[in-house]
């Protein structure tokens, strides 16, 4: 059975999905959804269609009135199971009609304590990478793009809120329902919806924000350089071609910062500090109108040039917004960062590759900010080895080429050949794309609040603490590479200074914090651990809370802390993030 794609059993001989119009009645006390949905085909079909699904149950597969044969196979770890439909030949249409409750991997059902208000439940999804299959059978590879219309139910008063355009909201003899339409066709892993008490606030003609009520003006504010972002990025990178450019803020236990789902991106609302100092990933969300979700990875095994393009991108739209000082402090920390995830998976494993063959690899697991900033390291050299200005003419004609479509590492590297031959001969293109570990020709960083950090770093080598005075005018941005760069343990009278130092016991950043709660875990501060607890506790993107279980699970003293406190919190975490966690304590043994 021949796949292009490691991650889905779609065949695209069989015929594309074209368009899905779907039919779906949310029960948030039962936590299911039952749907309805009708799917067309690019061409007529030669007969069987294959297609991805997890935990979904089928109630009928049927064509132009007429039931069809179908069967699902066991299931597979990772790809869930094969739906088989057969005797369609020379059909363009089928309809489904199936279920998915509240084992679906796309979605997390949020008791009403878990929202701001504590009164309505909360539903949302989250399908990147390979979870839409569990939310409604697909052809779930990036390769494949439909457009969608959707009417929904969902039990009074909640509101219903999707990644597409928001039509009339109707009534029918089974009740009330919203309906929406995407008429930009989209990747299976871009279909999102959520459902709770969502209210919203204008920022522009063209721009929204909506959250749950009591945060909805902290995050209008929070998120009002939208609309300028928005300009900053047509004039960099060409038209915006989705319309509206809206942002949902979500419940805490969102596993990510932000996720750039078309015309809608979810954010998480750690990044509401109330100082616009976390816009940074609206940026790179917004920056995915172009970079990933115009442009968009065949598989997941070209990820980086979703998230390499679009690290580099938002890098560019910080700097038109904040000045070139704090871009690059930023473009410091991604350095800090990516070597972080390089020596956690060993310099020469192949997940620190930009591509490598994922055959038996979920995804998630995977997941890293490899992909992101060692991507984005790669275009800043070729950027510098071609010069601004023909770098700029060249990301224009790429996303201008390759518009709606889903495209290969391969494919953008032939582009870059044929587009900037020049540029790509002085870049050591193989060591970037395909070999592990930290390129040789990393690019480096000139900011002046890097130049502070980077001062209090060889004095505190040299001895000597910072003092509050010194360091009370500095950014987020600039606390956190100082955490970066200092040893992994240091000794614990120095962890209770710079806790001073800093007033960690104030600072809102989630980012930060994670970093500094690590290195106070690992320095045996052992007086953090409520703190820690706490952290973990309130929820908040996966990658930071990970970050301080490692640290717990990992050190003698606070290892016995690590499985109770993960049992507590697991209740109330996406199920992307408690199967990772899982995978981190029995790692370490905890
Ligand atoms: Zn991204």
């Amino acid at each position: 059975m021949p796949r292009h794609d490691p991650h889905s059993y779609a065949d695209l001989k069989q015929g594309s999905i074209e368009r899905i119009d779907f039919d779906l009645r949310i029960r948030m006390d039962e936590r299911d959804i039952h749907g309805v949905a009708r799917y067309r085909l690019d061409r007529p079909s030669p007969g069987v269609l294959d297609l991805d699904t997890h935990r979904i149950t089928i109630d009928s597969v049927r064509s132009e009135k007429t039931d069809l044969p179908w069967s699902l196979e066991p299931e597979e770890a990772i790809l869930g199971q094969r739906l088989h439909i057969e005797g369609l030949t020379g059909a363009k249409e089928f309809s489904l009609a199936f279920r998915c409750t509240e084992e679906a991997r796309a979605l997390q059902w949020l008791n009403p304590e878990q929202t701001a208000s504590g009164k309505h439940p909360f539903l949302y999804s989250q399908c990147q990478s390979i979870n839409a299959r569990s939310l409604f059978p697909c052809q779930d590879s990036p390769s494949v793009r439909f457009t969608y219309s959707a009417r929904v139910r969902a039990p009074a008063p909640l509101r219903v809120v999707m990644a597409a355009a928001p039509g009339d909201e109707g009534s029918d003899q089974q009740g009330s329902f919203h309906r929406f339409e995407m008429p930009q066709p989209i990747p299976s892993y871009l279909f999102a919806l959520a459902v709770g008490e969502i209210v919203s606030k204008e920022v522009s003609h063209r721009c929204r924000v909506y959250a749950e009520p009591a945060l909805i003006d902290a995050a209008a504010w929070e998120f009002g350089e939208m609309e300028m972002m928005l300009s900053h990025g047509e004039e960099l990178f060409g038209p915006y071609l989705w319309d509206r450019y809206d942002v949902l803020v979500l419940p805490r236990s969102f596993p990510y910062s932000g996720m750039e789902n078309p015309r809608l991106t979810f954010l998480n609302p750690v990044l509401v500090t109330g100082d616009r100092s976390e816009t940074d990933t609206l940026a790179h969300e917004l920056a995915h109108s172009w970079t990933g979700n115009l442009v968009t990875n065949a598989t997941w095994e070209d990820f980086w040039l979703n998230e390499g393009w679009t690290s580099y991108a938002e890098s560019r739209i910080t700097e038109r917004l904040s000045g070139e000082d704090l871009a690059q402090l930023l473009n410091v920390a991604k350095s800090g960062q990516l070597r972080e995830d390089i020596t956690r998976y060993g310099a020469d494993s192949k997940l620190t590759c930009l591509k490598y063959s994922q055959e038996g690899i979920d995804p998630e697991e995977a997941f890293s900010r490899i992909p992101y900033y060692k991507g984005q390291f790669f275009l800043v050299n070729l950027e510098r080895a071609a010069g601004r200005q023909a770098f700029d003419r060249f990301i224009r004609e790429y996303i201008q080429a390759f518009a709606f479509r889903s495209i290969t590492t391969e494919a953008f590297l032939e582009f870059l050949h044929q587009r900037l031959p020049q540029a790509a001969a002085r870049v050591p293109i193989d060591e970037w794309i395909y070999r592990p570990g930290l390129p040789s020709s990393l690019p480096e960083f000139r900011s002046r609040y890097y130049d502070q950090v980077a001062a209090v770093v060889s004095a505190y080598r040299e001895g000597r603490l910072p003092t509050r005075a010194e360091v009370s005018g500095w950014t987020p941005r600039q606390r956190e590479v100082l955490l970066l760069m200092l040893p992994e343990r240091i000794p614990e009278q120095d962890v209770r200074a710079l806790d001073e130092a800093f007033d960690f016991a104030s600072t809102v950043s989630y980012v930060t914090l994670s970093y500094f709660y690590r290195l106070a875990i690992l320095s045996g501060y052992q007086d953090i651990l409520p703190r820690a607890q706490k952290f973990v506790l309130d929820t908040g993107p996966l990658l930071s809370m990970e970050r301080v279980m490692r640290a717990l699970a990992q050190t003698d003293w606070s290892r016995p802390h690590a499985r109770p406190l993960f049992e507590r919190v697991r209740p109330r975490i996406h199920p992307v993030t408690g199967a990772r966690l899982a995978r981190e304590l029995d790692r370490a043994g905890a």
